[in-house]
């Protein structure tokens, strides 16, 4: 077996994964990255709507919990989102409910 047959493997098995492992959620995760992971293989998936929760940016799946900024911004995104989606809407503000209306992975 080649090693790119392997990888592609991999990737398969991976999008299979791709369900939010909060309990008792059966929507689609996003990948989740903790601090340490360079591997670039996932660690865990959680949805738009949990991913906050366990610390992890909703847009982008990296682990920002802890940092103050991330942990009350209910938005749920981390700050480096947080300003790119500022840059692209300069006129919307902080708005949890905007924010439900328009979750990236909704459609994916
Ligand atoms: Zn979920
Ligand atoms: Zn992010």
């Amino acid at each position: 077996m080649s090693l790119r047959y392997k990888a592609k493997r991999r990737e398969r098995y991976y999008r299979k994964l791709r369900r939010c492992q909060y309990k008792g959620c059966t929507s689609e995760g996003i990948a989740c990255f903790l601090p340490e992971n360079y591997s670039g293989q996932p660690d865990e998936f959680y949805c738009g709507e949990h991913a906050h929760a366990v610390g992890y940016c909703r847009c982008c799946g990296q682990f920002w919990g802890g940092i103050c900024s991330f942990d009350f911004r209910r938005s749920g995104f981390c700050d480096h989102c947080h300003d790119q989606v500022m840059a692209n809407s300069a006129e919307l503000d902080d708005n949890a409910e905007y924010w439900e209306a328009t979750d990236p992975h909704a459609n994916v």
